[in-house]
């Protein structure tokens, strides 16, 4: 009796402890899904893609319009973990769009994707949703060894130039090119292990880098550049909504405006054509070989600038056969080139008998005769129209000092910058025949 009497109170003290206990977790139990069920459960779940790099951690918070949970990954980096966090930032003080007072909080969830690749780069993505739709997109690649954010050098110039095309083949003709290729810091990046993709919100345009070595500027994880040649491509802009002219430039090669002409067209996304003279190839190869490489159209000027309606068809067609070798000399490449007659002057039955495109222009800059860049502009801007052939010429400064002031307006009136060639196809002329020509309808 007595040992029994000695337990009883033993077991009672430990039940009620064990009571004791339980209430303590279960209220605690109670308490943390009471938390967790203030998110709807569908925020606290993320998708299946891929997250390998980095640990998956979750910012949660409410306010009196949203419930944020922003799933995210916590690297060894810490530049990569600042850029993330003020992304994070970001998304907190944007969203949500809507800030009307309803009665239901908006949803405002994250969700990521990451990757290591050879050791070397970290590709990081966020996506946004508002109540389930998608809102936001960036990606970047963090290189480990540089400590910083891998930017466009990493590609060679005309290899962006290929993918420029391929972006706007997929994209359509009216995407704004120059702000995806020139942000410094390239927030629609992703590399993984054989591909670089540029994030376009829903769109991705992408290429192989191991397939393509050639497109690198330097090493890309274990893929070394190579040098081997890499077509040019026409800009091709699509061609359906806005206005077209094409800037013609006479008289060159030259040794110093070629290059310039070309590189103030590129600021504008533009194509040129330059009507060259066969005799001054030979000393300007390189410039005719620029020129064909950033998708610019070479065409003839004559040999050495006779006035055609003074000569035979075989003298002009040695002048053009001339110019033709030695723009094959210089680019190993044989071509039809357009031709603009010197002075403009062609006659009919000279062009009946000659099949290729005579070029001349409806526009006049009168460059030649002003000289002033100020008044070469504001000739060019007055007179342009959808479908124009621009004649300036590519041997004097000031015509060149008036090219960015003519592309800039005419970039603001809606106009695109495309080669003779190009503007002749897109307005479906034909041209197999030959022809002269002044502009584009
Ligand atoms: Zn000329």
């Amino acid at each position: 009796m007595t040992y029994v009497r000695k337990r009883k109170p033993r077991i009672l003290r430990f039940m009620l402890l064990f009571i004791i206990l339980a209430l303590i977790i279960g209220m605690t139990t109670f308490g943390i899904t009471t938390l967790f069920n203030r998110y709807p459960k569908a925020m606290m779940e993320v998708n299946e893609s891929i997250k390998t790099a980095g640990n998956h951690k979750k910012r949660r918070s409410t306010t009196d319009t949203a419930y944020y949970v922003l799933h995210y990954p916590d690297t060894k980096f810490k530049n990569l973990n600042s850029w993330i966090a003020s992304e994070m930032d970001t998304t907190m003080n944007t969203y949500p769009l809507e800030t009307e007072a309803t009665e239901e909080r908006h949803q405002i969830k994250q969700d990521y994707k990451s990757i290591e690749v050879n050791d070397q780069y970290i590709s990081v993505q966020l996506e946004t949703y508002e109540n389930d739709v998608l809102v936001n997109k960036v990606s970047r690649v963090y290189d480990v060894e540089a400590q910083d954010f891998l930017k466009t050098d990493f590609l060679k110039d005309k290899a962006q130039r290929v993918i420029n095309k391929q972006i706007r083949d997929q994209l359509g003709p009216n995407y704004n090119l120059s702000e995806i290729t020139l942000d410094p810091l390239y927030n629609n990046l992703y590399l993984d292990n054989s591909n670089v993709e540029f994030i376009f919100f829903n769109e991705v345009v992408s290429f192989n880098y191991k397939d393509h070595p050639h497109y690198l500027n330097r090493a890309l994880g274990d893929v070394e550049p190579t040098d081997d040649f890499i077509p040019s491509v026409y800009l091709d802009y699509g061609f359906e909504n806005n206005k077209m002219v094409a800037l013609t430039f006479d008289d060159g090669p030259h040794a110093v405006y070629s290059k310039q002409i070309m590189d103030v067209m590129e600021k504008y996304n533009g194509q040129a054509t330059f009507f060259v003279l066969g005799s001054r190839i030979r000393d300007h190869q390189e410039n005719i070989r620029e020129m064909v490489d950033r998708g610019h159209q070479v065409a003839s000027h004559s040999y050495d600038h006779p006035n055609f309606t003074k000569l035979s068809i075989e003298q002009i067609n040695d002048q053009l056969s001339k110019t033709e070798k030695e723009y094959e000399i210089a680019t190993g490449m044989h071509d039809d080139l357009f031709v603009r007659p010197p002075y403009g002057l062609i006659l009919d039955e000279q062009i009946k008998q000659l099949s290729v495109p005579f070029i001349n222009w409806d526009v006049d800059t009168e460059d030649w005769i002003s000289h002033n860049p100020t008044t070469i502009c504001e000739t060019a801007l007055r007179n342009t129209a959808d479908g124009s052939i621009v004649l300036l010429h590519e041997i004097y400064q000031e015509s060149y000092e008036s090219l960015d002031c003519i592309l800039k307006g005419l970039s603001e009136k809606g106009f695109q910058f495309v080669t003779v060639r190009e503007l002749l196809l897109a307005k479906g002329e034909d041209i197999t025949g030959g022809g002269l020509y002044y502009y584009a309808n």
